[in-house]
């Protein structure tokens, strides 16, 4: 018999100004619950600062919580995204883990802002660094941010494409946490490890292979098959991989901004029927008021 279907809005993935979003934690949850998410997980990059709040918040209005963050990684010389749901956010190994995997963050904006003075755009690393709620998550976003408001691009997909990825100007080769540092901890403060966005990695069949076997290897547990960055093909090869792999599925928008986000909190699809939801083995750790 199939388990009942609930929470069928989850959504796991989105991002704070403690991050890299333009929102507040509040701001976030009412506007969950006002797009009709049922189960709602804020999943800051390599930080729970904003956990307290999003559970609080959560909480007054009645909408059921997960604690989540995503840690960045290095796997096969890319950066990789390993959301961690249903996690104990004050977990010592867990909030250590994040405190180093954030040191660096400022060294790198400012060999960015380096690179961009190089081509002729001053002063970015202040430019950013005023668009970061939180200074220690000082992201390529932040820069991209900058970088309209100057009207040197249009929009911080185009910042993107010319000046923040690989081979250009502003980019930086960063070396994150490992993925079986990012796994062990998310599991050692009583989470489940999940692949973020697969779909969007540049690697070849055989690293994407091994990048799942290795991720089961440490003990993750799910990938998210249904999420903002994936195109209608993409849902179903990660449905494939998923069942392939025996993996929980799941779905978050990955929500930044009202202004620059493609997909809004709670309006993907539903994972398909022969998915087995992520959240099925998070009941427990979902808090909800009374
Ligand atoms: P960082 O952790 O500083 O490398 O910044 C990564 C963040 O940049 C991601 O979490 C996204 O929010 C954002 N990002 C990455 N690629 C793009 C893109 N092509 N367009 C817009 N935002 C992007
Ligand atoms: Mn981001
Ligand atoms: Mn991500
Ligand atoms: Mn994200």
């Amino acid at each position: 018999m199939n388990p009942p279907l609930i929470w069928t809005n989850a959504d796991l993935h989105c991002h704070s100004c403690v991050s890299d979003g333009t929102l507040q934690p509040e701001a976030l949850a009412e506007r969950a619950k006002a797009n009709g998410v049922e189960l709602w997980a804020l999943t800051d990059h390599d930080e729970v600062g904003g956990q307290q709040r999003a559970r609080e918040a959560a909480r007054a209005i009645g909408l059921p919580y997960l604690a989540g963050v995503e840690i960045s990684v290095t796997f096969a010389g890319l950066t990789v995204h390993i959301v961690g749901l249903g996690v104990d956010a004050e977990d010592a190994t867990l909030v250590k883990g994040l405190a180093a995997t954030r040191d660096g963050r400022i060294a790198r904006a400012q060999e960015m802002a380096d690179g961009l003075a190089k081509v002729g755009i001053q002063d970015a690393f202040e430019g950013a660094l005023n668009y970061a709620g939180n200074p220690e998550l000082i992201a390529r976003t932040h820069f991209a941010r900058y970088l309209v408001e100057t009207g040197i691009c249009a929009s911080t997909h185009e910042v993107f494409r010319k000046y923040l990825v690989e081979g250009k100007p502003g980019f930086v080769e960063h070396r994150w946490a490992s993925l079986s540092n990012a796994v062990q901890w998310i599991r050692q403060a009583g989470g489940i490890a999940v692949i973020a966005h697969p779909g969007r990695y540049k690697f070849t069949v055989n690293e994407e292979y091994a990048l799942f076997t290795e991720f089961k290897a440490h003990g993750g547990l799910g990938v998210e098959v249904v999420t903002g960055s994936h195109t209608t093909a993409d849902y179903v090869k990660y449905a494939d991989m998923a069942i392939e792999f025996d993996l929980l599925a799941s779905r978050g928008s990955d929500f930044h901004s009202p202004e620059e986000s493609r997909t809004d909190l709670g309006t993907l699809p539903a994972l398909a029927a022969r998915l087995k939801p992520v959240w099925e083995a998070l009941m427990e750790r979902v808090q909800q008021a009374g």
